[in-house]
């Protein structure tokens, strides 16, 4: 068995200590990412995500357990380089992440910074910004990027290190809905076609339902963890943890105030269209 990409083992951590009261942020903390996952993270504000985005690669240290990357403790110092050229994170807000004034000189920082030889970085760059659909930008002035051109170019610089996981921490929190979609397209196809290893924190629920498994946070702990369908199945649990379901799930649970034979499981506005559909198809009527 290979050992999972990300892996927490009990982990506790809480902020202050010496003079401020200490702030317990993540508490008894288990899961474990599989290479290639698509994982998404949901709880309400102050649950502990963010302090669990920057556990996994070491930039927080855990108060108690273990955080594994790929088997390399990110308490070792020694692992640490090892440990951030496996896992990258993409933060919030577009506009603190992106430090150089061209694009491309932008993606090339990470590698640089890794040592590699100038004609790979060159390569690595355009293959980069291709994956995120900035190629053509990447003479760019970041100032005149959209917020959602922004965070792609943010996901370039972490491809180009070859990092093999990317957490995002509400990294489409802040962007408009085209940009949010760009970046949630951009990521899909990194996973599926690159097979990077995503962690995604969002408080978005219809970004959620595209993920493989969904782990949900309360009070630093884990309350679900399962497939979308398992997981907004647990609907008191889910309210309980100051959570809504998507939106095509609440549509259909009024529709089915009407129809009782539509499903319990939809997520998504396309399960809702299909279902809609073949209800009426079932029934003869004129579904066309
Ligand atoms: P989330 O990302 O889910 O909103 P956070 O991980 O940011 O949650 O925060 C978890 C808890 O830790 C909250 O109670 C928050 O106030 C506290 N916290 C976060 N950052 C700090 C910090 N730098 N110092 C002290 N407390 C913090
Ligand atoms: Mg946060």
């Amino acid at each position: 068995m290979p050992s999972p990409l990300i892996e927490f083992q009990n982990v506790s951590f809480t902020y202050g200590g010496e003079e401020g009261e200490p702030v317990p942020a993540v508490r008894e903390l288990s899961f474990a990412v599989p290479r290639g996952e698509f994982v998404a993270v949901l709880g309400h504000n102050g649950s502990g995500k963010s302090t669990a985005a920057k556990l996994c690669n070491g930039l927080l240290l855990p108060t108690e357990g273990k955080v594994l990357v790929d088997g390399l403790d990110t308490a070792d110092e020694a692992q640490l380089f090892d440990i951030r050229r496996r896992v990258g994170i993409v933060f919030q807000n577009p506009d603190n992440q992106i430090i150089a004034a061209i694009i491309e000189d932008d993606v090339a920082f990470g590698p640089e910074n890794l040592n590699v030889p100038p004609a790979e970085i060159r390569t690595r760059v355009d293959e980069a910004l291709k994956a995120v659909g900035m190629f053509e930008h990447r003479l760019a002035e970041p100032h005149k990027l959209s917020g959602g051109q922004k965070q792609r170019v943010a996901i370039a610089g972490i491809l180009a290190m070859r990092n093999d996981a990317i957490v995002f921490d509400e990294a489409t929190a802040m962007l408009d809905p085209r940009g949010r979609r760009e970046v949630m397209d951009a990521v899909l196809r990194l996973n599926r076609e690159q097979g990077i290893t995503v962690l995604f924190i969002t408080h978005f629920m219809e970004e959620a339902v595209l993920a493989d498994r969904v782990l949900v946070m309360d009070e630093g702990r884990l309350l679900l963890d399962g497939t979308p369908q398992a997981v907004f199945a647990q609907q008191n649990a889910l309210r309980a943890a100051g959570l809504e379901l998507p939106i095509p799930a609440l549509f259909a649970q009024k529709l089915r105030a009407h129809f009782p034979a539509l499903p319990e499981d939809i997520l998504t506005e396309e399960d809702c269209a299909r279902a809609i559909f073949r209800l009426f198809a079932q029934k003869g009527g004129n579904a066309q």
